[in-house]
Parts: C-alpha cells; structure tokens; sequence
C-alpha cells in the first residue's frame, strides 16, 4: 500500500499543495480531477519526487520517509519504485524506440543490455508498438510515442504508476489507443494514479476518484458516486463546467 501523509509543498509565496492526505491500495486505480493550477500535477511529482515536498510523509509498503529527513538515498529509492508518464511524453527524441525503453533498466536497474532489451521488446509488445521498436519518437504520432512512454513506465516495474494528464496533449482522434492501453493496466490490477480531465475514463475505469482544489483534496469517493453525484458544491461546479 502507498500512503501520503500530509503533504505539504509551496513555491515562494505560494502555497501550493496545503496538506494532502492520500491512501492508495495495492492493485486499485484513482483518479484526480480538478481545475488548472490547483496543484495536481505538483503532488505527482512531489510523490515521484521530481520535486521535494516541504512537509510530510510518503510511505510506499514498507518504506516511510519523512520528508523534513528526506536523504539522497531516499529520493533514489522512491524515483526508482515510482514511474511518471508526461503529457507531453518525455521521450529521448535522439533514441530509439528501444533505446528509449532500455536507457532506464541499463543506466537505473543496472541491467545488462541484452537483458534490457529482451524485457523492451517483450513491453513493446504488451504496448502494441513492436513494429516501430527502431524508429526515432519524431517519426511516431502523439498516441504511439504515449503508449512508448507508458511502456518505458512499465519496463522499471515500479510500485505505482503516475499519469499526469497522460492524454492532455494528444488530437482528439488518438486519445483512445491511449486510454484503451491504461484501461487494459487498471485490469491487470497495476496501481495506477491519474490526473485526468477523460471524466468518463476516470468514471469508467478508476475505483476511486479524488476532487481536488486550490491544493486539498475536497471530495473523494467511489468513482461512479463522486461523477455521478457529488456533494460537494465546488465539485458540482467543476463537473458541470467541464461537461
Ligand atoms: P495543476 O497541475 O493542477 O494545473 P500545478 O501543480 O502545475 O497545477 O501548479 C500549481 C501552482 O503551482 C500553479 O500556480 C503553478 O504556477 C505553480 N507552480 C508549479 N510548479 C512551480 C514551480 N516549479 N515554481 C513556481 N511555481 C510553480
Ligand atoms: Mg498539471
């Protein structure tokens, strides 16, 4: 199980993520919604540790560690047990679909490369994307670099997997290949947190969903219940101006 324990994160002046309390189960997916600039994407990373909360606690099964005694040591075990797929890919443009799957297992996992390349090959086929394993992302469209992105995520075999609006950047008609992959992951029981604005995915396919604001969690609650019902008055808000 993961847990955040009051996580707390501000830029300057701006308090930014004001004290954000999260259990994820083993195999159980949720989703985050919520307006721009409320500090969604800063929490992925705050867990990725892309950047460094404040204040806190984040447990992943057995390791806990507070961050106000956060080490090296630390940092490196919770980027190498949590994998962060970008709205905007983040893909090695000067490497190959391969490569981009084997830079991690080589240079984080210290895997031998023919090693690593029989597991990228072996994902790149999960991932549907055999056929372009040596082209360049350039070459790719925005659904197939994604779903090269999903499976570099995968290939580190972390803990969780963090989707930061994974489909946000992608036309309208390639945003299904990609959510039709992650719904395929929710099946296979992968714990998966994803901020999404796909209110029917985050519906459809998340145990969970957690509405969040202005850096708190207002509302959560079984999917179905918070999209189709909700309570709170910010959330009705939000939901009806996105629909
Ligand atoms: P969301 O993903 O919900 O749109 P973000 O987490 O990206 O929100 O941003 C929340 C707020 O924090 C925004 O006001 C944003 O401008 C600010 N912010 C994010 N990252 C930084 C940063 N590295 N330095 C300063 N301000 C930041
Ligand atoms: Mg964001």
């Amino acid at each position: 199980m993961i847990r955040l324990k009051n996580i707390q994160k501000r830029f300057g002046d701006l308090d930014v993520i004001k004290g954000i309390d999260l259990d994820i189960n083993n195999g159980e997916v949720i989703s985050i919604i919520g307006p721009s600039g409320t500090g969604k994407s800063t929490l992925l990373r705050c867990m990725n540790c892309l950047e460094i909360a404040d204040q806190g606690e984040i447990q992943i099964e057995d390791y806990s560690v507070n961050i106000s005694k956060i080490t090296n040591k630390d940092k490196q075990w919770i980027r190498r047990n949590t994998a962060m797929v970008f709205q905007g890919f983040n893909l090695f443009n000067n490497k190959t679909v391969l490569q981009n799957i084997t830079e991690g297992l080589i240079v984080v996992k210290k895997m031998k490369k023919s090693e690593a390349e029989d597991r990228a090959l072996k994902i790149l086929k999960d991932v549907d994307i055999l056929e372009k394993k040596d082209n360049y992302p350039s070459s790719l469209s925005g659904g197939q670099q994604q779903r090269v992105a999903i499976g570099r995520a995968l290939a580190l075999e972390p803990k969780i997997l963090l989707f930061d609006e994974p489909t946000s950047a992608l036309d309208p008609e390639l945003v299904s290949e990609v959510l039709v992959l992650m719904k395929a992951l929710a099946k296979e029981k992968r714990t998966m947190l994803i901020v999404t604005h796909e209110i029917n995915f985050a519906r459809n396919v998340s145990d969970r969903v957690c509405f969040m604001d202005q850096g708190i969690i207002l509302e959560e609650g079984a999917a179905k219940e918070i999209i189709d019902n909700p309570k709170n008055e910010r959330t009705k808000q939000f939901l009806n101006a996105i629909r």
